[in-house]
């Protein structure tokens, strides 16, 4: 920990670090953001953040659990940024750790304004968004010369009960190979229909990742066609990503030799 990222010349004011935990897998964590959670004061943390991560944090941090999952509120986002600004004011180093990267899907980019605006000095740490990592630990790499050139990464996240689109679902069908879903588990059966209307085909391919990297990783295959209905037959749940997208076809050949592989390669 250098001391700039301590703040010590100026006791008393501290700063908050939005650090990046990566997608589930410890290892995937940044250099940076781990050193942080080690030398933290405070560390204000999400929902999607695993045991593993958490279990690096500084033994006399305080620890607090924003966590917010669907129907499940902890924290208002409001409350999150006032905890935020009161801690700075009384602690040197506060981390705000979020799952994957802070500014993908993750309000990183609003607290951060807000932050700014209340004078606190708030430094940005990136971590491996899920979009990517997921699809690479399931065997999928999201571009490929021969299979994908574009990707677009959208958010699948609408109000329950009152589908109104924010997202231009066909303009995307037209023009992206790829298509990375975050929070598109509830409202799949929507968006497969608005891709359809944009012109991808019935058969076009579709991954579902669910808890991507973790130890727990697992993942349905299947084409516009079918998923639905594998959904329901394993009772598939969030939190998940879909990938869409010749790609996809990747994931027979490239997943047979990967489980082996992450055993090693895990660090939990
Ligand atoms: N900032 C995060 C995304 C937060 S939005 C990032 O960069 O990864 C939350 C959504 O991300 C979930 O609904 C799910 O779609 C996806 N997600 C996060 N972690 C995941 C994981 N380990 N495996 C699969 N999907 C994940």
């Amino acid at each position: 920990m250098t001391d700039q990222m301590m703040d010590k010349d100026d006791p008393g004011v501290g700063k908050v670090y939005l650090v990046g935990a990566g997608p589930g897998d410890p290892g995937l964590m940044t250099v940076k953001g781990k050193t942080l959670l080690e030398h933290a004061d405070v560390v204000i943390y999400d929902a999607l953040v695993s045991e593993s991560i958490l279990a690096a944090i500084n033994p006399l941090a305080e620890r607090i659990n924003a966590g917010k999952r669907r129907g499940n509120h902890s924290l208002l986002q409001s409350e999150t940024t006032a905890l935020l600004i009161t801690k700075a004011r009384e602690h040197a180093v506060v981390v705000r750790l979020k799952g994957g990267d802070p500014f993908v899907f993750g309000r990183g980019g609003e607290e951060m304004v807000d932050l700014i605006q209340a004078g606190i000095s708030v430094e940005i740490v990136p971590g491996i968004t899920a979009g990517v990592a997921a699809p690479a630990y399931a065997g999928i790499p999201i571009t490929h010369r021969d299979y994908g050139s574009s990707v677009t990464f959208v958010t699948g996240h609408e109000h329950a009960g009152k589908y109104q689109p924010q997202v231009n679902w066909q303009a995307i069908a037209q023009s992206s190979d790829t298509i990375v879903v975050y929070m598109g588990i509830h409202n799949l059966a929507h968006i497969l229909e608005a891709l359809q209307a944009g012109g991808k085909p019935s058969d076009t391919p579709i991954a579902l990742i669910r808890w991507g990297t973790c130890p727990n990783q697992s993942e349905l295959v299947g084409t516009f066609a079918t998923i639905l209905s594998q959904m329901e037959q394993v009772g598939f749940e969030a939190p998940a990503i879909a990938v869409i997208g010749n790609v996809v076809n990747l994931h027979g050949l490239l997943a047979h030799g990967s489980p082996s592989m992450l055993q090693v390669m895990r660090s939990d």
